[in-house]
């Protein structure tokens, strides 16, 4: 049998268009990703990771403030990256995204508050905003369901937390899910820990003090020198310090962020089971 030209042609155009269909198909997945870092993974494997389940995140915020002379700049960052961790692996199928550095720490001229001391890097309140609002928008967009914010830094949370809820209104009954963690930042439990043994409410301080510097000293101890207070009591300076820092341990922390961390995944639990 003779084919026509026109018989050719069709041919020859469906065996392209099927080369073409299995060259595009070929799938382009990737294995589940070995971290939940998403600035260590391919945006295959983000995606993969979403197919799988992996439809919650976390969303840690740090900043960059003055702790004191025995502590470095970004013990924000370090103690809150650890955790979002550490909730990320308790909660199943979670994603970590990268640490906020900057966040609002107070007023510039005159600087109030940790914008005293050199190294500090702070923003306003409605910058911070408008990052929770960008990163919340994004991973969104790439097919998150459950976002959860967790912030370290005292000046964070209310911000925070009036974007999540403004974004959470105009979200209403499209199952995304936007959480301020704070039980993340609520610190009664851990206060309430140090004075069952034995520690005063002065010595735990607010800043820079047995808690922060705890945590730090047990995820990254090279952060701390307890050496360096010596002299600060007779200071005339400003030291930073609110609180007895000198009570801290890498022990202490260990146990501190467990509490912290407990507390987070519970009240994500929680969210995550109301409808
Ligand atoms: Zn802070």
């Amino acid at each position: 049998m003779q084919i026509s030209p026109t018989t050719k042609f069709a041919l020859a155009a469906i065996a392209g268009i099927a080369i073409a269909v299995t060259f595009v198909s070929r799938p382009l997945t990737a294995p589940l990703p070995t971290t939940v870092q998403i600035a260590d993974m391919t945006w295959v494997e983000v995606q993969s990771a979403i197919a799988n389940g992996f439809t919650t995140v976390i969303v840690p915020s740090g900043g960059i403030e003055q702790n004191g002379p025995h502590m470095i700049l970004s013990k924000h960052d370090y103690i809150v990256r650890h955790a979002a961790e550490g909730i990320a692996g308790e909660l199943g199928k979670t994603l970590v995204a990268p640490v906020i550095s900057y966040v609002p720490e107070g007023a510039y001229d005159p600087p109030t508050g940790h914008m005293r001391f050199p190294g500090t890097i702070g923003i306003t309140e409605a910058a911070y905003a408008n990052l929770i609002e960008g990163i919340a928008r994004s991973l969104k967009a790439g097919g998150f369901r459950t976002i959860c914010f967790i912030a370290d830094h005292g000046g964070s949370q209310q911000p925070q937390a009036d974007m999540i809820a403004k974004l959470n209104a105009e979200w209403s009954g499209k199952g995304i899910r936007l959480i301020h963690v704070d039980a993340y930042y609520a610190d009664a439990p851990q206060i309430e820990k140090l004075m069952q043994q034995g520690e005063t409410r002065a010595a735990i301080g607010e800043h820079a003090s047995i808690i922060d510097t705890s945590e730090l000293m047990a995820i990254h101890p090279n952060g701390v020198d307890l050496s360096r207070l010596d002299g600060t009591r007779l200071s005339l300076q400003p030291t930073g310090i609110v609180g007895d820092p000198s009570r801290a341990s890498a022990a202490r922390g260990k146990e501190l962020l467990e509490i912290r961390i407990r507390a987070a995944v519970a009240q994500i639990r929680a969210q995550m089971a109301t409808h």
